[in-house]
């Protein structure tokens, strides 16, 4: 695993830092938001550092679409099985704050 020493997300992989975790298996952790922005905020987050969506090439095409597909179950078993928004804020402009690759589900009734 090349974990970045000072990526939060990779502390939280390692278990270095503690998170509110929901999912784990051998590609992907998922946990939810520290301060969540709706009713359920979930972050689902590879193991592997990837910085963001600008770093991915087509050897990452499985991941990305298992991480995916992990949204609706995830979001299903966690309080948002009517629907939910995913987000990735990719880049400085994109309003990405930690800069390991994460993909946000956003549901329960006040997410709109
Ligand atoms: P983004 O990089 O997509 O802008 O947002 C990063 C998200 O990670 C934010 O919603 C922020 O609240 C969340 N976050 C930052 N640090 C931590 C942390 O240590 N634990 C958890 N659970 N969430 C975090
Ligand atoms: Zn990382």
């Amino acid at each position: 695993m090349s974990a970045d020493q000072n990526c939060i997300f990779c502390k939280i992989v390692q278990g270095q830092i503690p998170a509110k975790k929901i999912y784990e298996d051998e590609d992907f952790i998922a946990f939810h938001d520290i301060h969540p922005r709706a009713p359920v905020h979930l972050l689902i987050i590879p193991k592997l550092h990837i910085e963001s969506l600008q770093h991915v090439d087509a050897s990452h095409r499985e991941l990305l679409g298992k991480m995916l597909v992990l949204a609706p179950k995830l979001a299903a078993e966690n309080g948002a099985a009517d629907g939910f928004k995913t987000l990735i804020n990719t880049g400085p402009a994109g309003g990405q704050e930690v800069y390991h690759l994460h993909v946000h589900i956003l549901g329960g009734k006040a997410s709109a």
